[in-house]
């Protein structure tokens, strides 16, 4: 059977990418073929597909670490023909063929049910970045952060993993900042639960080790100078989950916020997270983050317009979360 995705192949000097007449013995070797209807293009994915950095480890690739679709034939005994399945992680996209083509093979391991409440394009409007704000809030809730503890700052607010980690902590209670370089989006912002939002250029540059105790909590997807100053203006025994490099990979920090205000750094990884826990971070989505906040922070495209959407995504005008549509 014939299907079209998006192909990046090496060529003299860079990496290609065009969309491309597949088949499915091109696919790679796994027990559960994937009808795709939607992927997403994240910041790794503009990475890869723009070949910006060290994403995709073997060619020729089929980019796109998350997708949602309908099971066409399963060895797996755990789905069935016709199940709406979702992925993310586990290195499809970087190591294995991933989502933005109309069919997928992966292992059934690497695949959960859409929970109920959500569908293949609301499950991919979340995506991978709404799963790791959620996976962050997780853990600064694991950590002991409560809505009456103070304010929780989100930082690369007008992003996919910034929006959707408001949304989020809106519902929850928290009183929220959002901190952003595009004050333009302010009202969007507030619309998405934001009680403040602030100017990100006050974060971006180097600043003292230790500044004034603002924040309880924060949800940091820029890192370098803005998750050092976040570390430099937590409160006494506060905690930031820390997930992305939109700025820079940078930690460019002294140990005086650890060693004299208790405060923790929390790494998190989404694409490597055990079972269990995926399940727990898409259930709590599904029940718990608003339809119609959702729905404000995604745009839908087709498979075409993904090379240029990836290049907005690098340049910082991507608003929220771009979902892919595949045809058919
Ligand atoms: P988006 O591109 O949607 O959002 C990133 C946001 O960061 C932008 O919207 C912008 O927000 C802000 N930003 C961009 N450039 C800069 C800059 N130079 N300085 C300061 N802020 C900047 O990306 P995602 O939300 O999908 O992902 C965010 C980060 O999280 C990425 O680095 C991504 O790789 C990482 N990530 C990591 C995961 C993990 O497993 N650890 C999983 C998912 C994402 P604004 O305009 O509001 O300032």
């Amino acid at each position: 059977m014939t299907f079209s995705g998006l192909l990046l192949e090496q060529i003299a000097g860079g990496v290609a990418a065009r969309i491309a007449e597949l088949e499915d013995r091109d696919l790679p070797v796994g027990d559960v073929l994937v009808r795709v209807s939607h992927s997403t293009i994240n910041y790794k994915d503009a990475l890869a597909i723009r070949n910006r950095g060290p994403v995709v480890r073997s060619f020729p690739m089929v980019p796109g670490i998350d997708f949602a679709g309908r099971v066409e034939a399963s060895g797996d005994p755990r789905f069935v023909s016709g199940d709406a399945v979702l992925l993310n992680g586990w290195g499809v996209g970087e190591e294995r063929w991933g989502g933005l083509a109309q069919r997928a093979r992966v292992p059934g391991d690497f695949l959960l049910k859409i929970p109920r409440g959500l569908t293949p394009a609301t499950a991919m409007a979340i995506g991978t970045a709404g799963y790791t704000a959620m996976l962050c809030i997780i853990a600064l809730e694991r950590f002991g952060v409560t809505p009456g503890g103070g304010d929780v700052l989100v930082t690369g607010a007008s992003g996919g993993v910034g929006g959707i980690a408001i949304a989020l902590l809106a519902r929850l209670g928290f009183r929220v900042a959002a901190s952003t370089g595009r004050l333009e989006e302010t009202e969007y912002l507030k619309s998405l639960g934001a009680a403040e939002v602030i100017d990100r250029a006050a974060l971006s540059s180097p600043g003292k080790p230790l500044q004034r105790q603002r924040w309880a909590a924060a949800v940091d997807s820029v890192g370098s100078h803005t998750l050092a100053n976040v570390c430099a203006s937590l409160k006494y025994r506060g905690a930031v989950a820390a997930c992305g490099l939109a700025q820079g990979l940078d930690f460019p920090a002294t140990v005086a916020p650890f060693i004299l205000r208790s405060v923790s750094l929390l790494g998190i990884d989404s694409v490597r997270v055990p079972r269990e826990e995926r399940e727990l971070a898409w259930d709590r989505l599904a029940r718990e983050l608003d339809p119609a906040r959702l729905a404000l922070i995604t745009t839908e495209i087709p498979l075409e317009d993904v090379v240029a959407a990836a290049e907005r995504v690098l340049a910082g005008q991507v608003r929220g979360r771009l979902v892919v549509r595949l045809p058919g």
